[in-house]
């Protein structure tokens, strides 16, 4: 399939590491201009390998919760390519994991909030416009499965990605001009996931847990991004094997 995105400019934050690392490299090679923007300086060595590979990326330190780094980040990526196409908001943390919600800490909660639905919003904010001067401008948001089902011990993550969900239908109604997409993933392997789930040393590797490669779900990411999935807009796509959609029964091993 062709995706039609050879030339164009994105910008992915949390492009450090997990999904977004794999956002930026799936980017890359359909020939995309690839900003990364992630807190973690890590991300200069993410990048410095994908530019030797011969693509286009560049790092940028910022922390999306701080709208004057988020603003001047975006200007330094128009100034360089004088455009912007498609934004991927992958950024995001998970916060407490395995604490009820009457243990939870105020300041956790609003941490949580800060960067999973405040750092996206930033985002939108300040690429909007240049995102609407786009023939294809178009944001997509990685929200989780979290935002369907409710995790036990995770609730400020599980409200966040409620808000997500929303967040994306929000910026898609008020800006016409720009399509915007949610997409839930269950289980990813990537850092965060390992370390929620207690599996940093072992990986997923016999675990049971239905599990699958950041790479895969890139490039669910990209075929929202891309003008393959117009006119596909304001909705939410779900990539978790179907698990949020099972009844309490579960299976009941029907002879067929
Ligand atoms: P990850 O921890 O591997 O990567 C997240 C990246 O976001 C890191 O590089 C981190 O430095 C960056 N980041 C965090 N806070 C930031 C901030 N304030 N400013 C800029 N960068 C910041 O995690 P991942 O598993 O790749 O998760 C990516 C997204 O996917 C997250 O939003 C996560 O909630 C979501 N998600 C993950 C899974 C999963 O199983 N891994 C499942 C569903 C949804």
């Amino acid at each position: 399939m062709d995706l039609d995105i050879d030339g164009r400019v994105a910008v992915v934050t949390g492009g450090a590491s997990g999904i977004g690392r794999a956002c930026v490299k799936a980017l890359a090679d359909e020939g995309v201009s690839v900003a990364m923007f992630d807190r973690d300086p890590r991300g200069a060595a993410v990048a410095a390998e994908l530019v030797r590979n011969g693509k286009s990326v560049t790092s940028h330190v910022v922390d999306i919760t701080d709208e004057e780094q988020v603003s001047a980040a975006v200007a330094d990526v128009i100034a360089q390519h004088r455009g912007l196409d498609i934004l991927i908001g992958c950024a995001g943390i998970s916060g407490p994991v395995g604490v009820k919600l009457a243990d939870t800490d105020a300041a956790d909660f609003d941490r949580v909030f800060a960067v999973n639905v405040r750092g996206n919003y930033l985002m939108a904010k300040h690429a909007m416009p240049h995102l609407e001067s786009s023939e294809i401008g178009t944001i997509v948001l990685v929200a989780s499965d979290a935002a369907l089902v409710a995790f036990e011990g995770m609730a400020a993550y599980s409200t966040s990605k409620g808000a997500v969900v929303m967040l994306a239908k929000s910026i898609a109604i008020d800006h016409p001009g720009v399509r915007v997409n949610a997409l839930c993933p269950g289980i990813v392997d990537t850092p965060m996931s390992r370390a929620d789930l207690g599996r940093t040393e072992l990986g997923f590797g016999g675990s049971g847990l239905p599990v699958m490669k950041a790479s895969q779900l890139a490039r669910h990411v990209l075929f929202l991004a891309s003008p393959a999935s117009a006119p596909i807009n304001a909705t939410t796509l779900v990539s978790d094997f179907g698990y949020a959609s099972r009844s309490a029964l579960g299976e009941l091993g029907f002879q067929h």
